[in-house]
């Protein structure tokens, strides 16, 4: 197979552009970006016996190689970040925290705007972020309450609202929603707001001290007795910071990185206008790639989830920093640099970036050797650590339709985007073998999402022997295991299990593994059951209550009483019949056609969430 790799890639263009590496179920391994792509692809097949072990491994699982030809390195490094974000392939370097940080936004949408805080940064014209800030964020919040008196409620209830709401019985917003405020003074509310934001304290401080002394001249007292308020507030949140670079005003990310043992340990420096105002860590094992390659890809994922600076400072220069400042630059719409800094300011900042990632590593890794997952990796015997893990759990809630809950733990963290309720499609009645057995067939009959490094089925033996036969038809290999719930002594029927402690099943062994309540590695199982069980219970509930909501909704029309509204149901079924039905068919159950067209009216307005 090698071979033939070899000459497919020795044919590929030697213009720039994205491969794409599959196994032989078509399912995404890894993709990469070249600069001449028949040199980079050849490269993985010339001599595979030299290529570090991880490399080696995917080499050995590649089948088919696809590309997409680009015109420019740029274009290859665009569509090489999407298609990562989208796969998420197994061999691609993962960021092992990738979750997003807090940021205060002003929203502009209204002439009124808004202030919140948020984890998702959207490029839009109306919305100014501000941050990330590593801590702190909610005492920032109360501060543009207490002394900018920014509005914090929603636009909703901005519109619908006839008097003011407590914020400004407290005195916390100067309640523009019933117009107590004029659009130019809270304008001026919002520059302030903005200023402190940006860290531009001296600046305000002088319009504030400048407005005060005005106030005064003018015997305005109260006036100028708020605004000394206002004055002292902002002078005592800056006392607690000092300038780190006082000669500037951009905002800047400095980068420092330490490598030990293939993992690389990043560390991140938030500067904004000269103060440090948070730190980062990520930490990402370096797989197969170079540290140049490491580098862009670490700066690529960092930047689509987090705020672009204006400049980001780096210690050594790499071969795609032109192409990733081109990047960043298309993606934040702004002159961003990407810029290696060896004089005095810069090495005293990059040092001491270096130094936290160095001090963070080792603290880390000291945490690592006991995380949950490495127990468990050493009590299920697994070859890799399962820094994925999927949880599957049958619900049998009375009186609604049986389905059957996935949930994706990354790092020993719910990752909800990745959740997935199935309702079987094959299976009749309550039978929890064949409905998990159908939920493995269709989870992992897809190349994608990839599969996690370990699958835990919520059950005994059984439950885990369907997932088995599911997952050896498919021909797919995933660790799995089952976690059963602690018995009473009166259920045991086997003397090899003495204890009512929760039970782990796994492949071919007779014995559960019965580990004591509170050990890590079972904790984290428990955690991945039990969320598992409350997305179905949750998810359940949803639908019902807006099942309800529909039901109620059908006493609601005119002309739909209680008694037609039996009459549907019978007729039907259920609501779902209900809505698919024609006016005619409507008629036909009893409705009179006026009605059955204003209840099809309602039933075709979109679902409030
Ligand atoms: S007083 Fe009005 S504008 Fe201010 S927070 Fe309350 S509802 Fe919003």
């Amino acid at each position: 197979m090698q071979a033939q790799l070899l000459e497919r890639a020795k044919g590929l263009p030697k213009s720039p552009g994205v491969y794409l590496m599959k196994d032989a179920n078509g399912r995404i391994l890894y993709v990469g970006k070249a600069k001449s792509l028949r040199n980079r692809v050849k490269s993985y097949f010339q001599k595979v016996g030299a290529l570090p072990g991880r490399t080696r491994l995917l080499v050995g699982k590649i089948a088919e190689i696809e590309i997409t030809v680009t015109t420019t390195e740029l274009e290859a490094l665009l569509l090489e970040c999407n298609l990562i974000k989208k796969h998420r392939p197994r061999y691609n370097v993962r960021l092992k925290d990738d979750k997003n940080y807090p940021y205060v936004v002003l929203d502009f949408t209204d002439p009124f705007p808004q202030f919140r805080i948020t984890r998702k940064v959207i490029p839009s014209p109306k919305l100014k972020y501000f941050g990330p800030f590593s801590a702190g964020v909610h005492e920032i919040g109360r501060f543009l309450l207490k002394t900018f008196q920014i509005r914090d409620c929603s636009d909703q209830k901005f519109r619908n609202r006839t008097r003011p709401c407590l914020n400004y019985e407290i005195g916390i917003c100067t309640a523009p929603c019933v117009a107590l405020v004029s659009q130019e003074a809270y304008g001026k509310q919002i520059r302030e707001a903005v200023l402190f934001l940006k860290g531009k304290k001296q600046i305000l401080l002088r319009d504030l001290k400048r407005e005060m002394g005005r106030a005064s001249d003018k015997m305005e007292y109260e006036r100028a007795r708020t605004l000394r308020d206002k004055i002292a507030a902002v002078e005592k949140i800056t006392e607690k910071q000092g300038a780190i670079l006082s000669d500037t005003h951009f905002d800047i990310d400095v980068i420092g990185f330490y490598e030990h043992d293939g993992d690389l340990q990043w560390v991140v420096l938030f500067i904004r206008s000269g103060f440090l105002t948070g730190r980062r860590a990520q930490r990402m094992n370096l797989a197969f790639e170079t540290l140049e390659d490491a580098m862009r890809t670490f700066l690529e994922q960092f930047y689509s989830v987090s705020l672009i600076p204006d400049e980001v400072w780096v210690a050594n220069d790499f071969a795609d920093r032109i192409n990733l400042e081109k990047f960043l630059v298309d993606r934040a719409k702004k002159p961003v640099r990407i810029r290696v800094r060896r004089n005095e300011k810069g090495m005293r900042l990059l040092g001491m970036a270096q130094q936290n990632a160095k001090l963070l590593y080792e603290e880390g890794s000291k945490q690592s050797l006991d995380s949950a997952s490495v127990q468990l990796q050493k009590i299920l015997e697994l070859k890799d650590c399962p820094h994925s893990i999927e949880g599957i759990d049958v619900s049998n809630l009375q009186g609604t339709r049986p389905a059957v809950s996935l949930v994706h733990f990354a790092d020993e963290r719910p990752l909800k985007a990745r959740y997935r309720l199935y309702y079987p499609k094959t299976v009749e009645g309550q039978d929890d073998f064949a409905m998990i057995y159908e939920t493995v067939l269709r989870r992992f009959g897809k190349p994608d999402p990839p599969p996690p490094d370990l699958l835990l089925i919520d059950g005994g033996k059984g439950q885990l022997q369907s997932a088995m036969r599911a997952l050896d038809e498919l021909k797919v290999e995933i660790p799995v295991c089952s976690l059963a719930k602690a018995r009473t002594e009166s259920a045991f029927t086997r003397k090899n299990v003495e204890r009512s402690e929760e039970r782990i099943f796994v492949p071919f062994r007779k014995n559960p593994i019965v580990l004591k309540e509170g050990h890590p590695a079972l904790a984290l199982l428990q955690r991945v059951r039990d969320e598992s069980h409350r997305f179905a219970i949750t998810s359940h509930r949803k639908r019902r209550d807006k099942g309800t909501l529909r039901e109620s909704a059908l006493v609601e029309i005119k002309g739909v009483g209680e008694k037609t509204r039996q009459k549907l149901l019978i007729a039907f079924g259920g609501l779902e019949s209900i809505r698919a039905a024609s006016v005619d068919d409507l008629v036909k159950a009893g409705m009179n056609r006026t009605s059955a067209q204003r209840l099809q009216e309602q039933f075709s307005r979109p679902e409030e969430e």
